[in-house]
């Protein structure tokens, strides 16, 4: 799907309902940059296949918006391609934890898929110059402490990762706990001000327009009930935690 100009999502992407994963890309005058490599190898394989002959003439790049195997599983596949990785540096994910993940699927779907985290580590915000195209890279911790956000700002898009899922609940269980929650408050607040006009979620529909700000607020809603929950149990004298 062509977003803007320069940008583009890969939606779909085929996972466990419901956690079907987007992807996307951005496309200078000399470098492609590619956001997330799906599950697996095939999602890889097809995010390959729609961003490369737009521009064929360009260097591709890859970075990763988290350390969950949804969004780097196909990191092996650009590996072999020669394609340099990024990702917070906190992107450190064992072969152990891969073999946990492929269990609970059948083999068919990791068929090919090698697990391989970035190689240029980041811990502070930096931008990309693909060549006529800016695109700069924050950082939006909460659902995990690796999550990172891209936004190019001359077409107000944001790609997101998890920070947003549109149409499925945020998964704040995967964060961790109250100061995780509130981190993630924070990178809303962060995200907001930029405006984008057309927001790419890790899950669900892309969102455009007046609908960015009522999906931001929905996640929000979300967050702030689960945090004004944790300090009423943290702030809770003993005998109003048995009653
Ligand atoms: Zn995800």
């Amino acid at each position: 799907m062509r977003l803007s100009d320069r940008c583009y999502a890969v939606t779909g992407l085929a996972y466990k309902f419901p956690s079907v994963l987007n992807a996307g890309f951005i496309v200078g005058d000399r470098e492609t940059l590619i956001v997330d490599t799906g599950a697996n190898a095939m999602a890889a394989a097809t995010i390959h296949g729609y961003a490369t002959p737009v521009r064929e003439s360009n260097a591709l790049r890859v970075i990763n918006t988290e350390k969950h195997f949804d969004h780097i599983g196909g990191n092996g596949f650009f590996r072999e391609l020669e394609v340099p990785i990024y990702g917070h540096s906190g992107i450190q994910r064992t072969p152990a934890e891969f073999l946990e993940e492929r269990a609970t699927f059948h083999p068919a779907f990791h068929y090919a898929t090698m697990p391989v985290n970035p190689e240029h580590g980041f811990v502070d915000e930096f931008s990309f110059d693909l060549g006529g195209c800016n695109v700069e890279v924050l950082l939006t911790p909460g659902h995990t402490d690796t999550n990172v956000s891209v936004w190019v700002p001359e077409d107000r898009v944001l790609y997101v990762g998890d920070c947003l899922t549109n149409q499925f609940a945020p998964n704040l269980d995967a964060a961790d706990g109250l100061s995780s929650w509130q981190e993630w408050l924070k990178s809303l607040d962060r995200i907001e001000v930029l405006q984008p006009e057309v927001v790419v979620c890790g899950h669900g529909p892309v969102e455009f327009g007046a609908d960015v700000l009522t999906l931001m607020d929905r996640v929000r809603k979300v967050l702030l009930q689960r945090v004004t929950a944790a300090l009423a149990i943290t702030t809770a004298e003993p005998e109003d935690i048995d009653s």
